[in-house]
């Protein structure tokens, strides 16, 4: 059997803000809903991939929707081979560099190439990469939480089967931290993992000075300390804490995985397969991290990033964090604390009306 290799035809984006389960809060500003940028692949024998990048805040919304509709000449009449495309996204912009939102624009394409990929041949991407459809283990991460009101919250994903919660701390002094983690690690006992998240909010001394003082709360790991390009200082934090660090969310393409391996930063790899490369990217950054040791957790994008960590060899755990849910047509649900990945491709489709709706 030969079976045709598809063109791409047309590249569309589209802006929407789509409302949020519960706002995002962290120790540095809240995100009240989600402004997303919504990519249609189109290929000659009209199958349409599609992804969805998150941009952080509206203002992104704009420049890269113009962006993508920049890139589209460089993909119409190519194949849809995603290593392909992002060789030559690669030599197109290695003066400029990409990181920032063009990183965003060609790793959101290539999510929608291998969308459009798995498509064609009627399989889920991580089945066409040689995997199996596993579920893969899911933490609920939340944002800053009250301890006094939003207990309840943390019992619901208990009771959902989560046995792992993360959430963001750092929004006041090292009181406010000890009493918010006390009260959750009470509320969700001894078994359960818990992950805190201070979102770079802290100097090394304050992080080592906070962290030691938090180790007595078993926990699974403490995520971005300090600034995220302070690699030294992630390294430092790490070796003067006892608990373990994570980081990863804010490395761009497999050059930053390296780069933070060489420098000891973590001892974990959490990619956001927006900024890691998209699909193209993870392969290439989750071999790094077999190759180092690193467990490997997702960041944001839960249908995406449930396909690549089926196949990565080291994965850890997927942050279940669900931003586009409200304007696909069915959103993924965890079962028993797992996500499992769903074909064709990348399992998206975007609900017509809540689109609509929505759109900016
Ligand atoms: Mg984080």
């Amino acid at each position: 059997m030969n079976l045709p290799i598809p063109t791409i035809k047309d590249v569309t984006a589209r802006a929407v803000e789509a409302p949020l389960p519960r706002p995002i809060k962290t120790s540095v500003g809240t995100i009240p809903s989600a402004p997303l940028v919504l990519i249609d692949v189109v290929t000659d024998q009209d199958i349409v991939g599609r992804a969805y990048i998150f941009g952080y805040t509206p203002v992104t919304l704009r420049p890269l929707v113009d962006l993508i509709a920049n890139l589209r000449s460089l993909l119409l009449g190519k194949s849809v081979s995603p290593f392909e495309r992002m060789r030559d996204f690669n030599g197109t912009f290695r003066l400029l560099g990409r990181q920032g939102l063009l990183g965003m624009a060609i790793s959101g394409l290539d999510m929608a190439l291998w969308d459009a990929l798995g498509r064609a041949h009627e399989q889920s991407v991580c089945r066409l990469l040689g995997g199996d459809e596993t579920p893969v283990l899911a933490y609920d991460s939340y944002g800053v939480i009250d301890p006094r009101h939003d207990i309840a919250l943390l019992e619901n994903s208990l009771e959902q089967g989560f046995t792992a919660i993360k959430i963001k701390i750092g929004n006041g002094d090292l009181r406010k931290d000890v009493e918010t983690v006390s009260a959750v690690r009470e509320a969700i006992g001894a078994d359960t993992r818990l992950m805190v998240d201070y979102n770079q909010s802290l100097t090394v001394p304050e992080a080592v000075r906070r962290i030691n003082r938090l180790a007595e709360y078993d926990l699974q790991w403490v995520e971005e300390p300090v600034t995220a390009e302070d690699l030294s200082g992630h390294a430092a934090v790490r070796a003067r804490c006892k608990v373990a660090i994570q980081t990863g969310e804010n490395w761009w393409f497999p050059e930053d995985i390296a780069r933070a391996i060489a420098a000891g930063a973590s001892d974990f790899a959490m990619l956001d397969i927006m900024k890691i490369g998209g699909v193209t990217g993870w392969l290439r950054a989750a071999g790094q991290a077999e190759g180092a040791s690193l467990p490997v957790s997702s960041h944001l994008f839960i249908e995406a990033s449930a396909q690549v960590l089926a196949v990565t060899p080291s994965a850890h755990y997927l942050e279940y964090l669900d931003v586009a849910g409200a304007i696909l047509s069915e959103p993924l649900k965890v079962e028993h604390g797992k996500l499992r990945p769903r074909g064709p491709g990348l399992g998206l489709d975007w609900d017509a009306r809540a689109v609509n709706r929505y759109a900016l």
